[in-house]
């Protein structure tokens, strides 16, 4: 890149106090150290972000880090601890767009520090760590070599020139890892053919999130494994209190009573209106999806 500066580092076109050099990468002296010693670990090749950074080569630069903050230790320079740290994206507090793990010599008194937010004091509940945990999955599972392969298999069993779905989610049932199990197997036993999730919810992350017939998914259980790929069959919104014995039985829970469907849902319906600061009410509206399972069929 060539008006990159670090670039211009690695190509010897700008000055550097370079302390380690390979194949991959060079360390050198931050122009701006947070404390002495503050060192740069950069990769030869260029790459403006992580998302573009070879994770080999990600690899790399950690063991050239964990090498450069032991060499720190080891040497004269004020250090009683090290951070290690990696702005990605301009939110992160990126400035130079040419990836670069910090080592940071520190010790007590040194006045850095980070900050945190009044946010930081009130701990999540177990539940709310579920939900932060089961929204990153999704984007693990999407680089899983089971979901794909699972995605290939089906699309493999598709009958001649019938083309696969351009793209597909990956998602699991409820909030919680035993409802993420409990619901999935009830889906692959054929017992589970229809869901529903709050409207608002949709409000608050986009419309572009929900879901319409025709619509393709691998469900996962709760730790991400996939169980097996539905395809949306029809969406209505209704509201809470409207909601039928028929759209009850086939959410295929409990006894199937549009009872047992009230109660249990109300509660879920608590929680999910909790996590969006609102309050459950009959009214509230539902997207109800109607579903099959596409494979293994
Ligand atoms: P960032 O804020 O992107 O995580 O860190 C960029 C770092 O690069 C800063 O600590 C800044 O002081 C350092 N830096 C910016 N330009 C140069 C330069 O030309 N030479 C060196 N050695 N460091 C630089
Ligand atoms: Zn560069």
């Amino acid at each position: 890149m060539d008006n990159c500066i670090f670039c211009k580092i690695v190509n010897g076109d700008s000055p550097a106090s370079i302390i380690f050099e390979d194949q991959t990468c060079v360390v050198f002296m931050d122009i701006q150290p947070v404390n002495t010693g503050h060192a740069l670990v950069i990769p030869k090749i260029h790459a403006a972000s992580l998302s573009e950074l070879d994770p080999e080569i990600g690899g790399h630069l950690f063991q050239a880090a964990q090498r450069t903050a032991q060499a720190i230790r080891r040497s004269q320079m004020r250090c009683e601890g090290i951070n290690l740290f990696l702005a990605d994206g301009e939110a992160a507090g990126q400035d130079v767009f040419h990836v670069h793990l910090h080592v940071i010599p520190r010790y007590s008194g040194d006045g850095f520090g980070f900050n945190f937010s009044d946010r930081y004091w009130q701990k999540p509940s177990r539940d709310e760590l579920y939900t932060s945990a089961k929204i990153i999955i999704a984007g693990f599972v999407e680089q899983q070599p089971a979901v794909e392969a699972l995605w290939r298999a089906y699309t493999a069993s598709l009958p001649e020139g019938v083309r696969p779905p351009d793209s597909y989610d990956v998602w699991s049932f409820g909030d919680t890892e035993k409802m993420a199990d409990e619901l999935g197997q009830l889906v692959q036993a054929g017992i589970k053919t229809a869901t529903c999730s709050l409207l608002w919810e949709y409000e608050v992350e986009g419309d572009e999130d929900m879901p319409k017939g025709g619509d393709v998914s691998v469900i996962t259980d709760g730790q991400g494994a996939p169980l097996c790929v539905i395809e949306t069959v029809e969406v209505e919104v209704t509201p809470f209190g409207q909601v039928d014995e028929a759209f009850a039985y086939d959410e295929g829970e409990g006894d199937r009573s549009l009872e047992y469907w009230r109660s249990a849902h109300w509660k879920f319906f608590t929680r999910m209106c909790g996590s969006i600061g609102r309050e459950p009410v009959e009214t509230m509206p539902l997207v109800c999806e109607r579903f099959r399972v596409v494979f293994p069929n």
